[in-house]
């Protein structure tokens, strides 16, 4: 029977059955597994990647959870790693060898752009960063050598929305996989699958956590992908404790009743913002005068609590003081927990395909706190940024 979001994020990956009645999967802390016997051994090796088999493949609480995201995300596998970057780092290496060359989008992650720029090149990945617009156009990048197009919709920090079907088609037309950074929008509010992703990862840091009290990472792919990621992830020694799985679940439980009480906030702030005399404009896809609304609208089912703003010309110096006087957003990176935050988006050096001519910018994560509380704190900031 095929379930709906809300009730695949409240049982998937639970199996009070099999635990004594008891709601959520137990915690188990595993390096070795025992076997009946030699022959058990080498039966359950060689379907290790399915199987307790080795503390480091995972364990039932492992299972649990990736099985829970993958039924969200519409995923056949999912593979869970210490963190965000590990997932990235993991699903570009399961495809790339020496020679090989990946396009990725221009908007991405800076340290994914830093993982490009140092590890892979180093292996002798030659990357070639695209404008986020580009479309079906991205053919004309393709290579011979081209194994990846990565994507990440909507960009970080400008917040740009990819055509997602346009660039997977184009890449499938010439052999290549499409992996796609699903962070911002999580597996709730974005469906890669429907739209010709073959491979999604996650900084589960974010959203499906949703504390800020644990480091991981999902990816998810379809089943033909599974052998080859598990023994890339595998191979580099990653794996992921029990307690910080059982966190991860835990979390993602209520990710529905968070998620849409993020959006609502952040589209609250994000109006109230649009219209201060301080604001240039404010980056949110879900504004309908904003450039990626259509293609949001089109492909999205929501939009999360994540946004930009830029400011009308101000000296660092004022910007500053608005950041550090802010009492209910806290400064520091990571997002997507139940907090409020603001960092400035340092953009002059994190593009190189495409220019970002604007006015100081600021990143907000619009938390769970009462909006009229945080619209008030962001109206004091806004004082200190006019210098009163
Ligand atoms: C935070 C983030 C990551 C990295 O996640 P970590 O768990 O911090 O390693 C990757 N992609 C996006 C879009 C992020 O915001």
């Amino acid at each position: 029977m095929k379930r709906r979001d809300r009730t695949l994020i409240t049982h998937a990956g639970n199996n009070p059955k099999a635990n004594k009645g008891i709601v959520n999967p137990p915690v188990y802390h595993a390096s070795t597994i025992l076997f009946d016997s030699v022959e058990d051994m080498h039966a359950r090796g060689r379907d290790k990647f399915n199987n307790v088999y080795y503390g480091r493949y995972g364990t039932p609480t492992t299972f649990a959870l990736e099985e829970a995201v993958a039924a969200l995300e519409e995923a056949d596998k999912a593979v869970a790693v210490p963190s965000g970057m590990g997932a990235i780092a993991g699903a570009l290496l399961s495809f790339l060898s020496a020679g090989d060359h990946v396009l990725v989008v221009d908007t991405a992650y800076e340290p994914t752009r830093f993982f490009c720029d140092s590890q892979l090149k180093r292996f002798g990945v030659e990357t070639t960063y695209y404008d986020p617009l580009i479309g079906a156009k991205i053919a004309d990048l393709i290579q011979p050598n081209t194994k990846i197009v990565y994507l990440e919709s909507p960009g970080s920090h400008t917040f740009e929305i990819q055509d997602v079907p346009a660039i997977a088609a184009a890449a499938h037309a010439k052999g290549c996989v499409v992996i796609l950074d699903n962070t911002w929008a999580s597996p709730l509010y974005f469906k890669p699958y429907r739209h010709g992703v073959d491979i999604v990862v996650h900084a589960a840091t974010k959203y499906l956590v949703g504390h800020s009290d644990v480091m991981m990472g999902i990816i998810t792919m379809r089943e033909e992908f599974y052998k080859q990621v598990k023994t890339q992830v595998h191979g580099m020694g990653f794996a992921v404790g029990g307690d910080d799985c059982y966190l991860a679940l835990r979390g993602l439980r209520t990710l529905s009743a968070r998620l849409a009480q993020h959006q609502e906030s952040a589209l609250t702030l994000a109006k109230w913002l649009k219209d201060r005399p301080e604001v240039e404009r404010v980056l949110h896809p879900a504004l309908p005068d904003n450039p990626g609304h259509k293609l949001w609208k089109r492909d999205f089912l929501g939009s999360s609590g994540l946004f930009g703003v830029v400011l009308k010309p101000a000296s660092t110096e004022r910007v500053n003081a608005m950041i550090d006087g802010m009492e209910l957003f806290g400064l520091g990176f990571s997002w997507g927990g139940y907090e409020s935050l603001m960092v400035p988006s340092n953009l002059k050096t994190a593009r190189t395909a495409t220019k970002w001519e604007a006015g100081p910018t600021v990143r907000i994560h619009a938390g769970l706190e009462d909006p009229q509380d945080m619209i008030e704190d962001l109206a004091r900031g806004l004082d200190r940024l006019r210098g009163n």
